[in-house]
């Protein structure tokens, strides 16, 4: 990984983040909203007074995992398209059933943890991105489901 050139490679996970797995972004220009709820229309949208609804917001995943590959361990961050293969669903499906059932995000992280996947790493381009990017993920099991669908099944619920 010395040029920065993305990589790939096999590897296991074994921890992932299931404290931290989202935040929320503009559902019209994606930006990052504020933590601080009171706050959470978008300043950048939500200027039509005649219509206070245009502007909403929606999560998207941002995801912390290690991972083992061959040579190393190391901590890659997952961002939605990523991490939606590991949960197969959004990140507003994933939290909506994570209020219903509040251990769901620590149960993804023991269905997730010993899987093993083909991944695509690229190291981040300037100094303030601490990880490396996942920028694809591959489950090498055949026999791998989103975790969302095995959530289902552990906690009994019909997908619709
Ligand atoms: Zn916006």
């Amino acid at each position: 990984m010395e040029n920065g050139k993305p990589i790939t490679t096999m590897c296991a996970v074994i921890a992932m983040d299931y404290t931290n797995f989202c935040y929320r972004v503009c559902s019209i220009c994606e930006r990052t909203l504020p933590v601080n709820p009171s706050s959470s229309l978008c300043k950048f949208c939500n200027f039509n007074a005649f219509n206070p609804g245009s502007s909403s917001s929606k999560r998207v995943f941002r995801l912390l995992m290690s991972i083992a590959t061959d040579k190393e361990v190391q901590t890659v961050i997952c961002f939605d398209r990523v991490a939606k293969v590991l949960f197969g669903c959004s990140a507003d499906e994933f939290f909506d059933f994570a209020k219903l059932h509040p251990f769901a995000a620590e149960t993804v992280s023991e269905i997730l943890v010993g899987e093993m996947f083909r991944i695509t790493i690229s190291k981040p381009k300037n100094g303030n991105a601490q990880h490396s990017r996942v920028v694809q993920i591959v489950p090498l099991s055949s026999c791998f489901q989103p975790a969302i669908i095995r959530l289902r099944e552990l906690y009994g619920v019909n997908s619709n």
